[in-house]
């Protein structure tokens, strides 16, 4: 499977240590083969285990079962709680940000691809899927606002692409200079070799001395 969007769920369930054992046990009462979603994020109401802990479903390679009419072309996510009860933990938040920047990056999926489930229906309008996929649910539920789950998304990838520095042509043949004279002693570090290679190889030192 070549994920196009990544669907947000909520468990819609408000008891105890619930996880990803609880909802494969769950999936697999629907006689699914097991858990549809690919990555489950734990809230703070579970007795073992930390909230914010992000569990494995189904491999990614996989198609979920999870967002009828989408699965072939998604990826899902589900954040343990009831999302019209309660908004996520500020540690799911910052799990499921985590794990956004890293799937999207992996599978080249932009931010508005990042879709809460009920915006099926939204696709729906669009005539990416067909009318029979409406969904008349509300998840990931009242509480979530994927417009801003999007737009932090998008400030913090912005974040990380302005994390790369502009370097003037002097201090690119000072770093430069730096490493040849470096590289010249290195036989008097013979136990900092390694580091040393690790370092004139890394892409932020390569990207400077070009
Ligand atoms: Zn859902």
């Amino acid at each position: 499977m070549n994920p196009e969007y990544i669907v947000v769920h909520t468990a819609a369930f408000s008891g105890k240590d619930c996880d990803r054992d609880m909802i494969d046990q769950w999936h697999k009462a629907r006689n699914w083969s097991g858990i549809g979603y690919h990555f489950v994020i734990l809230n703070d109401n579970h007795s073992q285990k930390a909230d914010g802990t992000v569990e494995n479903g189904r491999p990614t390679n996989t198609a979920g079962a999870h967002a009828l009419g989408l699965n072939s072309r998604s990826l899902g996510i589900c954040c343990i709680g009831h999302g019209d009860k309660d908004d996520f933990t500020a540690k799911q938040y910052e799990s499921l940000y985590k794990l956004l920047q890293k799937l999207m990056a992996e599978f080249s999926i932009p931010v508005s691809k990042v879709i809460g489930h009920r915006e099926l229906n939204d696709l729906v309008q669009q005539d990416i899927i067909s009318t029979r996929y409406r969904t008349s649910k509300s998840c990931p539920g009242h509480k979530i606002d994927m417009d801003f789950i999007r737009t932090h998304l998008k400030s913090i990838s912005d974040e990380t692409e302005q994390k790369i520095p502009e370097f003037s042509a002097e201090s690119r043949s000072d770093v430069s200079n730096a490493i040849a004279t470096l590289q010249q002693h290195r036989a008097k570090f013979p136990n900092a070799q390694d580091e040393l290679d690790e370092f004139i190889h890394h892409p932020e030192v390569i990207a400077m001395t070009k």
